[in-house]
């Protein structure tokens, strides 16, 4: 009867209901009521194409927010830990929509998570980075190097379309799961401080994770694709260590000095002959964070920081152990102590196969962008003047689903890794930047405030939205993908954090550089209340090439 009750609609129960109330009384009607939501419909093929291909037009009609949405978090050019701004603006624009935003999330104050319910159903989280690039600010449209403030971060990694893409396909399955009664969950999120690796693994360790059913995150790239299984690239720990010793006049007395600066630096000639002697598959870089203040004064205190990356969880924590080996050696040498913090980290990367077919089939229907020649010419001409062995301008072909590697492959890291590890997890990966250029650089800003950020954001919010739609009418799809999870991926291997329970996020770092250039950056803010687009406030004639 219930099951009839719901395939009929919302109107019917409530005929159904009246004459249940003379029958059975009052109890029974409540009864329905509750259920309604709650259970499991079945949907047709033909029902779920129907729903995909409504979600898919809606987003198309979002396509102007999704743009205002990529062109305003460009113009804050927010680095990691610093996202106020990016902030405020995307919770208020959720808020509006009716999630329930609860902020500050992990003692992170640019740190949220947003959550929507419309009755029954799973909880699916939707989430994307959101900080940009240090000195890659960077005029948007124009294909060479011209900063908008000289020296200031930018968005040279193209995280501002990630979470526009996330909140067109949370507002349009807001209205397809009313207007379906599609029962579940919405939960938004930002990767903040991404390129610190310094945010998921403290929001997975303060169970903001605990209770959702699958991720699907999402990532700017050259085409539209996803992959499952261990994915390129490493993981990482992000550790800095710091020296000190005992300051004294560098030319008067320099015999009473002990150097925190000689310590740094030989800790970084060591790590340096470590690396003859690492697998080529493990990356490690460093920089020093504290130097000294000027020549004339022994350094009594310097820092050295380091990233240091493998493919697996064991191989990450044995650099870190001879990282550690190393500056005690450094600190021997020069009679100086030495202390150390962890302030990143990231575990390989796993994806879900389930989730990711699902999505793949979803990329087919979907497609790639059409490029305008303006956005081609712009991307060839990019390519050429940072010398990219590619030169044939913006994807026109689908990457193949990505399936596990035969042989590992080294590479970036992202800690959306731990998320992996604790539910099933996907990323997308979506057209909204130029092929072949070299990753967190002043080139790889041009596309993100143009119309092809804007074109490949409205592709990907089409996929995630109606990979979402998969799962919320096949609740067999969900099981499916815990099984993997649990079975497949999780059977020989098993998520331990490396942060412990005190570690703070780092939520210091970037504070300075920001209060340096924020009030230069704050002049280029977008104003869409005055311009249609961010190129039309810059003035640019898009494209700009030489
Ligand atoms: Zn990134």
């Amino acid at each position: 009867m219930l099951q009839l009750i719901c395939i009929l609609g919302k109107n019917i129960v409530f005929m159904t209901a009246y004459n249940m109330l003379q029958i059975k009384g009052f109890l029974f009607f409540i009864f329905i009521q509750l259920n309604f939501l709650t259970a499991q419909q079945k949907f047709s093929k033909r029902q779920i194409q129907k729903i995909k291909i409504a979600t898919i037009e809606a987003v198309d009609s979002r396509h102007k927010n999704t743009q205002v949405m990529i062109d305003k978090v460009f113009s804050f050019a927010e680095l990691g830990f610093q996202e106020y701004e990016s902030s405020a603006y995307l919770t208020g624009i959720l808020e509006e929509a009716g999630f329930e935003v609860v902020k500050g999330i992990s003692r992170i104050p640019t740190a949220w998570m947003a959550r929507w319910s419309y009755g029954e159903g799973p909880t699916i989280a939707l989430g994307s980075d959101v900080d940009c690039i240090p000195k890659a600010s960077q005029y948007p449209g124009v294909a060479y190097h011209k900063p908008m403030v000289e020296g200031a971060p930018g968005h040279g990694e193209g995280h501002n379309s990630g979470i526009p893409v996330i909140v067109t396909a949370a507002l349009t399955l807001q209205e397809q799961m009313k207007n379906n009664n599609l029962g579940g969950t919405l939960v938004v999120w930002p990767g903040v401080a991404e390129e610190l690796v310094a945010s998921k693994a403290w929001y997975v360790r303060d169970g903001y994770f605990d209770k959702i059913d699958m991720c699907i995150f999402t990532h700017v790239s050259s085409n539209l694709s996803v992959s499952y299984g261990q994915a390129r690239g490493t993981g990482l720990i992000s550790v800095e260590y710091t020296f000190e010793g005992e300051a004294a006049h560098s030319a008067g007395s320099p015999w009473r000095g002990r150097s925190a600066l000689d310590a740094a630096e030989l800790m970084n000639v060591g790590w340096n002959y470590k690396r003859e002697h690492l697998h080529p598959l493990k990356r490690s870089h460093s920089i020093f964070t504290d130097a000294g203040d000027q020549p004339n004064v022994v350094p009594s205190k310097a820092s050295i920081w380091f990233y240091l990356r493998d493919i697996t969880y064991e191989g990450i924590m044995k650099m870190y152990n001879d990282a550690n080996n190393i500056a005690e050696g450094a600190a021997l040498m020069t009679d100086t102590k030495v202390s150390s913090k962890i302030v990143g980290t990231a575990w390989p990367r796993h994806f879900n196969k389930v989730i990711a077919e699902t999505m793949y089939a979803n990329i087919q229907t979907v497609g790639l962008p059409e490029w305008s020649e303006a956005d081609q010419t712009l991307a060839k001409a990019v390519q050429q003047e940072v010398e990219s062995k590619n030169i044939n301008g913006l994807a026109v072909e689908l990457s193949n689903l990505g399936k596990p590697l035969k042989y590992p492959r080294s590479g970036g890291s992202d800690d959306i890794g731990d998320i992996s590890w604790t539910v099933p997890t996907v990323t997308l990966r979506f057209p909204s930047n130029i092929p072949g250029l070299q990753g967190h650089h002043w080139s790889n800003a041009i596309a993100m405030a143009t119309p092809i950020a804007h074109k490949g954001g409205t592709a990907g919010a089409k996929v995630v939205a109606t990979t979402v739609i998969d799962f919320l009418t096949q609740p067999a799809l969900l099981k499916q993908a815990k099984d993997y999870f649990e079975n497949v991926q999780s059977k020989e291997t098993k998520y331990q954090p490396m942060i412990s329970e005190k570690d703070p996020p780092p939520i210091y770092l970037n504070k300075g550089i920001m209060d340096q250039y924020r009030p230069a950056l704050e002049k280029f803010y977008f104003d869409e209340s005055k311009y249609d687009t961010y190129l039309e406030q810059l003035k640019i004639e898009y494209p700009t090439v030489k």
